[in-house]
C-alpha cells in the first residue's frame, strides 16, 4: 500500500444485482488482504442497492438486487448462476405449476422463498424496506473478517422499472411490461423503445443514503448497469445532487468492456436510451462532475484504451486496466486501480 493511500473508513457503493455483488466481493477482498489502499480495519462499505427490480409475485415481495448482494456477500450465492440461493430447490415451483398458477416463466427457489416470506410478513406488519433489509442482514451480513458492510435499499417507495416493447397485436403497436416481465419472460430479446422508473419522482431516499454518499471517503459505481441500476439509484431525487456535491472522490469501472456488457442487457438498456455500447459512452453518459455529471474518475478495459483520449478530454481522469471479474484477485486488482485513479497524485 502506497504510504500517501488516504485513510478509506467510508466507502459507498451504488449497486445493482450481479455485477454489483461481484464487485464489492472483489472490492471486500482487496481491503482484506491489503490489494486496495486505504483500507482499516474499521473500514464501513455502504451498499446503495437498486430496488426498481423489485416486484409482487406470488404475494410476495421480491427484491432481486438487495437479495443478490446480501446473497453474495454472505456467502449463500449461487456462484455459478449468480444469482438465488446455493443448494435451491423448487419444489414451490413445481406445485404452483400443477396448479397451473401464472406466471409460471418466473421461478421461485425454495430456499429463497425464506427471504421473500420475512420481508413480505415485516412490510405487511408496518415496517420499512430500510429496516426488513436490515434485519434479513443480521443473518447475512454480520462481520466475519473485521469490514463491516451496511446494505440500503435506494428508497423505501416503491419504484419500478417498465420497459415499453413493440407489439403488433395491440392498438398502439407497442406494450409496457414490468422490468422482469422483459428480464426473465423475453429474455431481453426484444429491443426495448423507453425505460420508465415507474414512481421514481414521487420517491425519496431511504434514510442513511444522502449521508452515505455525503460523508463518503470514496463514493464507487461499479461495473452495474449503468441504466436500470446506477441510473434508477441516481434518479431517486436528492441522491445524483448528492453524488455531484459529496467531497468525496467519485470513480466507476465500466461495464462495457469492447462493445460487449459480458453478461446481462446493459447493452439493450443503453440502445433504448440511445447511448452509444462503449465504454467511453456511459463514462461521457454519467459526465464528468466539473461539468454537471458524477464522475472524477472512469476506468474502462485495456482493449478500450483508445478511447481515453476522448474520457480526458471530457474532464474524466481516466485509466485503462482489465475488467473482467474472472475471479476475488481480479476483481480486488480492479477495485485498487479504481481506487487509486482517484487518490494518487494531484486531481
Ligand atoms: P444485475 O442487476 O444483476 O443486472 O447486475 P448489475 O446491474 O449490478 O450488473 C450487470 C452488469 O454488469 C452487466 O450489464 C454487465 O455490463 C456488467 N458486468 C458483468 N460482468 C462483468 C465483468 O466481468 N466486467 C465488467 N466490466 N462488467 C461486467
Ligand atoms: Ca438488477
Amino acid at each position: 500500500m502506497p504510504s500517501s493511500a488516504p485513510t478509506l473508513r467510508r466507502i459507498t457503493v451504488l449497486s445493482g444485482g450481479v455485477g454489483g455483488a461481484r464487485f464489492l466481493q472483489g472490492l471486500l477482498h482487496g481491503l482484506r488482504t491489503g490489494v486496495v489502499p486505504g483500507g482499516s480495519a474499521d473500514t464501513v462499505v455502504t451498499v446503495v442497492a437498486n430496488t426498481a427490480d423489485d416486484w409482487w409475485i406470488h404475494g410476495l415481495k421480491v427484491c432481486p438486487d438487495l437479495d443478490t448482494v446480501m446473497y453474495t456477500l454472505g456467502d449463500g450465492i449461487d456462484v455459478e448462476r449468480g444469482w438465488g440461493r446455493r443448494d435451491e430447490t423448487w419444489s414451490a415451483r413445481t406445485e404452483l405449476e400443477a396448479y397451473g398458477v401464472e406466471p409460471t416463466w418466473f421461478g421461485l427457489g425454495d430456499r429463497d422463498i425464506a427471504t421473500h416470506l420475512v420481508r413480505t410478513q415485516m412490510l405487511e406488519a408496518g415496517y420499512t424496506l430500510s429496516q426488513v433489509t436490515e434485519a434479513l442482514c443480521r443473518r447475512w451480513l454480520t462481520p466475519v473478517h473485521g469490514e463491516t458492510v451496511r446494505l440500503l435499499p435506494m428508497t423505501d417507495d416503491r419504484v419500478e422499472t417498465h420497459v415499453a416493447v413493440a407489439d403488433p397485436d395491440s392498438a398502439s403497436g407497442r406494450r409496457v411490461v414490468h422490468f422482469q416481465e422483459y428480464w426473465v419472460r423475453l429474455r431481453a430479446a426484444v429491443p426495448a423503445e423507453t425505460v420508465l422508473a415507474v414512481g421514481q419522482d414521487a420517491s425519496t431516499p431511504a434514510p442513511g443514503v444522502l449521508e452515505a454518499i455525503g460523508e463518503a471517503d470514496l463514493v464507487v459505481l461499479p461495473p452495474s448497469n449503468p441504466v436500470v441500476s446506477v441510473g434508477t439509484i441516481l434518479g431517486v431525487p436528492g441522491v445524483r445532487d448528492a453524488v455531484r456535491s459529496t467531497p468525496a472522490p467519485v470513480v466507476g469501472l465500466s461495464p462495457i468492456v469492447g462493445s460487449s456488457h459480458v453478461h446481462g442487457m446493459a447493452a439493450q438498456m443503453l440502445t433504448s436510451i440511445g447511448v452509444e455500447v462503449s465504454a467511453g459512452a456511459v463514462g461521457a453518459h454519467y459526465g464528468a462532475r466539473s461539468a454537471g455529471g458524477v464522475l472524477d474518475g472512469w476506468l474502462v478495459d485495456e482493449r478500450d484504451a483508445g478511447q481515453l483520449t476522448g474520457l480526458e478530454q471530457a474532464g474524466i481522469r481516466a485509466a485503462a486496466v482489465p475488467l473482467m471479474m474472472s475471479g476475488h484477485d481480479a476483481t480486488a486488482a480492479m477495485a485498487a486501480a479504481a481506487v487509486s485513479l482517484v487518490t494518487d497524485g494531484p486531481a
